[in-house]
């Protein structure tokens, strides 16, 4: 990390859930939250809570919402400097239910708060400035604009020497229009690290099996892919690695928002660090699977003694 601090640039929002399992919010029911999150925040403290530089680029508005996550970001390490207070907007917010067969429904509430004003103040200018490495979380392009200023950072940090991460986590109609995948194709020509999860990856290398995807993103130039696989683990592509793979660790899931967040901020954090794949793999999917464990988005982050007991408990080591 001697180039400086890993930075994203993002949203950052309260999460508040309903406790009961079922379809949407057309009732009133009980709910709990608020809990600091939004995907790129959750990214961003899990980086500085394993010990790593970090800082991000985001707006909250001046509420009890905003003042939640930005005192846990600080309270955590993270470099919040170039989180901007926005009058007069409140901070970006998102509803979640959970139905019975695992998936969700939401009620967003971002593009229209403080969360789409994010853009290149001074103070974020500073930050990218001294920044070793950018991690860009697809989900941050449904903000309007916002890809001018992911692209200035990037391009800032690569001139200095820095690398850049990718987890293209992008909104699914986004991902299908031509203006999402020329995102996705400009993210992937500039990308040292993707971490896709699931079809993500066929979706990313427009690709129809998992080996031509790989194959492809190489050929690309991109330096390792690392496939997040849920409850099956996760494995490593590289040219110079080769395939590592990683199984799971077994875990109760009580809720699965924010583990691969989390286990792209333990990756890459480990890496940086000049952890070889293997182990950046189990610091990673350790961090996903504490995360599972944990209700709240951002919850389960952990430090990297937390992974480390959490590791030799499962009876687990890195084999080299
Ligand atoms: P997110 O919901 O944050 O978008 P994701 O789809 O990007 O998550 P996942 O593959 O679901 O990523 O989870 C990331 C990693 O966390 C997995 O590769 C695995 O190591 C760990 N993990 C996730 N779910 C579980 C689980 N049920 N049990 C054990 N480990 C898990
Ligand atoms: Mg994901």
């Amino acid at each position: 990390e001697a180039l400086g601090p890993t930075v994203t640039v993002g949203e950052i929002l309260v999460e508040i859930m309903a406790t009961t399992v079922g379809a949407g919010f057309l009732s009133p029911q009980p709910l709990v939250g608020p809990f600091a999150s939004g995907a790129p925040a959750i990214f961003i403290d899990q980086v500085a809570q394993f010990g790593g530089a970090a800082g991000i680029v985001a707006a909250v508005g001046a509420d009890d919402f905003g003042t939640l996550n930005v005192e846990r970001l600080r309270t955590d390490g993270v470099d919040v400097s170039a989180v901007a207070i926005v009058p007069g907007k409140p901070t970006g917010s998102a509803f979640v239910r959970y139905r019975a067969d695992g998936s969700r429904d939401f009620v967003y509430n971002i593009t229209h708060s403080a969360a789409g004003d994010t853009s290149m103040t001074a103070a974020a200018r500073t930050l990218i400035a001294r920044g070793g490495h950018v991690h860009v979380m697809g989900s941050a392009f449904a903000i309007p604009g916002i890809g001018a200023v992911i692209l200035e950072a990037v391009a800032s940090i690569r001139a200095r020497g820095g690398s850049v991460s990718f987890d293209p986590n992008i909104r699914k109609e986004l991902a299908q229009g031509d203006e999402g995948r020329r995102l996705i194709d400009d993210m992937l020509a500039v990308t040292d690290l993707l971490l896709p999860s699931g079809d993500e990856l066929l979706v990313a290398a427009d690709a129809a099996t998992e080996p031509a995807a790989i194959a492809r993103l190489l050929d690309l130039g991109i330096g390792e892919v690392v496939l997040k696989r849920g409850s099956a683990g996760s494995s490593h592509f590289s040219r110079a690695f080769g395939r590592v793979d990683c199984p799971a660790f077994a875990v109760e899931e009580v809720d699965p928002t924010g583990a691969g967040d989390c286990f792209g901020a333990a990756y890459l954090t480990s890496r940086r660090a000049g952890l070889p794949p293997a182990r950046a793999l189990l610091y990673a999917n350790a961090a996903g699977a504490r995360t599972v464990t944990r209700q709240g988005p951002m919850e389960g982050v952990s430090s990297r003694e937390d992974l480390e007991r959490f590791i030799a408990a499962a009876g687990r080591e890195v084999k080299q």
